[in-house]
């Protein structure tokens, strides 16, 4: 069997090693120059190395089960000694330790109250994770009426009615009193892209992700997940194609009954093209839809569902990549809340505008792998989407830049001298992975069954697959990795693979 793979992101990697180990014949196509998609990388000519893209890696047992399927060693990773380091604008500090215990003896010692609030919280944002793992992460997104039947059997709803009925808002300010924790819990309606006043209360989950789990560095950089997923997928013979654009595939019949696909691609500006079995596309479905699958019936699903406004991009952000010459320890991650977070998230996704004090999180890999050079700093910040019509031309990026790096300086008070080696506005994401409106995630349910309008990795169009952040309600990298894991069980029954 041949199987067509349009990008090479986490989730491609993924499923191209997997589908290669089980004897399928597999092409990955990917228009970037190597590997890795949104996870990827930049070297400077003196050969620094600054990952972009993911930061933070959480629920680390997926990749350990991950290439423990494939039978290979994971990546090595490295446990983090902090969690975060948030500073907020009242000039409170807080160095956040990894685990929920540690955060409850943390908190203990500074606010009971507040630690009893937390441990609260915690309990409930892991129950409902529990939950959306056991039902819909591992599983086809439920339809409204499944999803609501399986949260009444599994009890969720009836055990936090308050926190699965309200809005993401009304969740939070009912249980924490204390503003800087308020303004901390807000800031995960980010990674949905929707204000937390009207993002569903069940995305307190995310805070199990956060604060619950693990968080670990593989060792080297995180590119080195997309490295071992690309060696795994060499390893058991995968093809790889870069620089490598798929502008166009047709199904080869009737698209519910179909014999292949006709894959057409553009490499070094010559059309080729070739014929599969299957096809699974990786970048984002949206923009594959409206760019290069030809099937009427999946266009119209995923249009309907972004033009009722079912679904929404998720968050962008512009990306610094800074050669930190004076550097100076700092933590691994260090997260600078803005006076109010929900009126600069409110700027820059409802106003569509470049906020005027952004949220600004920074990431230093040398805190924790002595083995990345001390010099390589990651800064983001919050950024409006494409349909801003922000130009990012080098002035306006430029001018942003500035921003950015005074108010690290003034916040926390150190000089910051060093060069911008390369900044990545949502533009240039967008451009270089396909990403939906520059969203750094993809889209996301600004409603309250966020899980049962995403777009199913099993489409209904004959031998059309969907991996990805695209698909999977959890979006981030370990999430991505379970997306394939789903798609390839569902391929390996169909098409009776070893
Ligand atoms: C700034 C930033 C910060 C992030 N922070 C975190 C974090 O801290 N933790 C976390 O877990 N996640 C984070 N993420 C999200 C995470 O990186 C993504 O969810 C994940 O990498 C997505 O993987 P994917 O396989 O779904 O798709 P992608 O990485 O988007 O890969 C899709 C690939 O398909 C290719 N493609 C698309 N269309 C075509 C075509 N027509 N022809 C050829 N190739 C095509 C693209 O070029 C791309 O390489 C972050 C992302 C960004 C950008």
């Amino acid at each position: 069997m041949k199987a067509a793979i349009v990008g090479a992101g986490v989730g491609g990697l993924t499923t191209a090693a997997h589908l290669a180990k089980m004897g399928v014949d597999v092409d990955v196509y990917d228009m970037g120059a190597f590997a890795g998609g949104k996870m990827y990388k930049y070297t400077n000519n003196e050969g620094l190395t600054w990952d972009t893209g993911p930061t933070l890696i959480s629920l680390p047992d997926q990749i350990k089960k991950t290439f423990s399927e494939l039978n290979l060693n994971p990546p090595e990773l490295l446990t983090l000694n902090e969690g975060s380091h948030l500073l907020f604008a009242d000039g409170t500090d807080w160095h956040l330790p990894i685990g929920k215990d540690s955060l409850i003896s943390y908190f203990k010692k500074k606010d009971y109250l507040l630690s009893q609030q937390l441990n609260t919280s915690l309990k409930i944002a892991k129950s409902i994770f529990e939950f959306a793992d056991n039902f819909i992460f591992n599983e086809e997104p439920p339809t409204v009426l499944s999803l609501g039947l399986k949260s009444m059997a599994s009890g969720v709803v009836f055990q936090h009615p308050k926190t699965m009925l309200r809005v993401y808002s009304q969740v939070i300010d009912s249980l924490f009193t204390n503003n800087n924790m308020r303004e901390f819990f807000y800031h995960f309606a980010s990674y949905i892209g929707v204000q937390p006043s009207v993002a569903p209360g069940a995305i307190l989950s995310i805070a199990h992700v956060e604060l619950g789990s693990d968080i670990v560095f593989p060792k080297g950089g995180i590119y080195s997940i997309a490295k071992s997923l690309y060696d795994a997928a060499i390893k058991y013979n995968a093809n790889f194609s870069y620089q490598t654009k798929v502008t166009k595939a047709i199904p080869l019949g009737n698209e519910f009954k179909n014999r292949g696909w006709q894959l057409y691609f553009q490499r070094d500006k010559h059309e080729e093209t070739k014929k599969y079995d299957i096809l699974i596309s990786n970048g984002d479905p949206y923009v594959a839809s409206q760019n290069w699958i030809e099937s009427e019936f999946i266009n119209k699903l995923l249009n309907n569902k972004l033009t009722n406004k079912l679904l929404r991009p998720s968050e962008s952000q512009f990306v610094i990549l800074f050669d930190w010459k004076d550097h100076t320890e700092i933590s691994h991650h260090t997260k600078i809340f803005p006076k109010s977070w929900n009126q600069s998230f409110y700027e820059v996704g409802v106003e569509l505008k470049i906020p005027e004090d952004p949220c600004i999180y920074l990431v230093w890999p040398h805190a924790t792998d002595k083995n990345i050079s001390p010099r390589i700093l990651f800064i983001s910040a919050m950024a409006p989407n494409l349909a801003s019509g922000h130009s990012w031309d080098e002035k306006s990026s430029l001018i942003y830049t500035n921003k950015i790096l005074d108010i690290c300086r003034k916040r926390i008070n150190l000089s910051f001298n060093g060069e911008v080696f390369k900044t990545i506005s949502p533009l240039e994401l967008h451009e270089r992975t396909q990403s939906l409106m520059g969203g750094i995630y993809s889209a996301t349910s600004a409603q309250f069954r966020p899980m049962s309008f995403h777009f199913s990795g099993e489409s209904k169009v004959e031998s059309l697959f969907f991996v990805g952040a695209g698909i999977h309600p959890g979006a981030g990298v370990t999430m991505v990795m379970k997306s394939s894991e789903r798609i390839i069980k569902r391929i390996q029954k169909k098409y009776k693979l070893g």
